[in-house]
């Protein structure tokens, strides 16, 4: 299991019983978060010197359990003390302004008190040194017990499980972008600096050469496992079988390969009868990352977001159309075929049909309709100088009325502040027309993220002031467009 550690800082000048008392109140406080946290929290040793200091951190660095360090400073810990350990440490951290003490207990409050419960210039002077140093860290200040604590150190936690998956991602792209695309293209030497996402390209004869060699008993014991699971709308079991090729094919090739991740291409699928659609939606649905048309950034987004939300409610997804009624403007998204079924409502049914474009075999897919709730919806684009991520904050409707000529999985919802607003924001930011939705990470996670990774984030949402957007974007140029 991943590891936080939980590292408390003060020095030699409290005397020996100070201390005791320091490592004991330390140790009480991870007891308690360790059984709040979704991580395990480990107690390390109370810090009071650089060497302890810098040790501890070059051994973060090392440990590949560790995926990021709590600071907090009980008593006064100076910061010079800790400039050489931040200079090295490469996990994510989280400064942790709290007190072990809820209330000033005025009757029997002392000198040996005072000396003991210092966080409140303890924690200043640490967080003075994250300032100077310009180190990025996420603040969460309040009592230790406090619900809106341990609710910002958990989401803190599921950013850090992103940051240590995007520190080892591996995408594999079956052909190459879709022609003439610009959006879903972007830089893959730049992506593997900053973001840690080694994408590299294989020939869907590749895959090809793999889908041959499984037998029809394999797939058909795939095919048995669908009707345990899914309720078939199709008599065209031999197009059900082809897919399950597909699906068994590309987890041999993914598991070989160590990747996370995988594009397809509908123009690029020479040796492969039909595009992947079910198989695709069920490697999803196992929690792959998955993006169309050559799209490895929405591919390895999604594998992000799906470690970060243990694989609930996390699809590949793109805008297909609006409804524009005033007072019922809403966005209806889908895909040719691959949204991933753990966002699904209701039943999930296998159909195949048409697919009207690429000249291949009628291809089978998982139909149907996402369920209801709070959401978002996350892009990462490439304007050439950085990545920008942006986070939708969106409200996912009941499918109005059934569609029963459009035989593919599809989702509904209504951006937040409001729909002109929500989609006036997005275009303006250069927000593609593929994301990643999803309805178990929240906007504060991605922002979390976004700061470990050292990337420009930009959220159109409820507390958005879209007066603002314009101007906001004009700074994010200046603050991001350096590097
Ligand atoms: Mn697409």
């Amino acid at each position: 299991m991943k590891q936080i550690w939980f590292l408390t800082g003060s020095q030699n000048l409290y005397g020996e019983e100070t201390l005791r008392q320091v490592a004991e109140d330390s140790r009480t406080i991870t007891r308690y978060l360790r059984k709040k946290l979704r991580c395990d929290l480990v107690y390390k040793p109370v810090l009071k010197t650089p060497a302890e200091i810098t040790e501890i951190m070059k051994s973060a660095n090392k440990d590949d359990s560790c995926i990021g360090v709590i600071t907090w400073m009980h008593t006064f810990s100076p910061s010079k003390m800790w400039i050489s350990g931040l200079n090295i440490i490469s996990k994510p951290i989280l400064h942790l302004h709290t007190q072990f003490n809820r209330a000033i207990p005025y009757e029997s409050i002392d000198m040996d008190f005072m000396n003991l419960n210092q966080a409140a210039h303890g924690d200043r002077e640490h967080g003075f040194i994250y300032a100077r140093m310009r180190k990025a860290r996420k603040v969460v200040a309040g009592y230790w017990k406090d619900e809106a604590v341990i609710d910002g150190i958990n989401t803190w936690i599921q950013a850090a499980v992103g940051f240590d998956a995007c520190r080892n991602l591996r995408v594999c792209r079956f052909g190459d972008n879709m022609r003439e695309v610009a959006v879903t293209e972007g830089n893959k030497v730049s992506a593997e600096i900053k973001l840690g996402w080694s994408v590299n390209g294989y020939g869907i004869g590749d895959l090809a050469e793999r889908v041959a060699l499984v037998t029809d008993a394999e797939a058909d014991k795939k095919i048995a496992e669908y009707r345990d699971r899914y309720k078939f709308a199709t008599s065209d079991i031999g197009s059900v079988r082809e897919q399950a090729k597909y699906e068994i094919a590309l987890e041999a090739f993914m598991t070989e390969g160590g990747f996370g991740a995988f594009t397809t291409n509908f123009e690029c699928l020479h040796g492969l009868k039909q595009l992947p659609g079910l198989a695709a939606q069920r490697m999803m649905e196992k929690g792959y990352g998955f993006g169309a048309e050559g799209d490895w950034k929405t591919a390895a987004l999604l594998r992000v977001m799906k470690l970060m939300a243990d694989n609930r409610a996390t699809s590949f997804m793109e805008d297909y159309t609006y409804n524009l009624e005033p007072g019922n403007e809403r966005i209806l998204g889908a895909h040719m075929l691959e949204i991933c079924p753990t966002i699904a409502g209701g039943e999930v049914r296998i159909g195949v049909e048409p697919l009207g474009i690429g000249g291949k075999e009628p291809p089978a897919r998982l139909l149907f309709d996402a369920m209801e709730g709070e959401a978002i919806a996350v892009t990462l684009i490439d304007l050439g100088n950085r990545f920008r991520m942006i986070i939708s904050e969106v409200e996912c409707l009941k499918p109005e009325k059934p569609m029963p000529k459009l035989p593919v999985a599809s989702a509904t919802w209504r951006p937040y502040p409001n729909f002109r607003d929500g989609v006036w924001g997005w275009i303006v930011a250069g927000g593609a027309h593929h994301t990643v939705l999803s309805y178990a990470v929240k906007t504060e996670a991605m922002e979390d993220l976004a700061r470990m990774l050292g990337i420009e984030c930009v959220v159109i949402g409820k507390n958005t002031d879209m007066g603002r957007f314009e101007t906001d974007l004009m700074v994010g140029e200046l603050i991001w467009g350096r590097e």
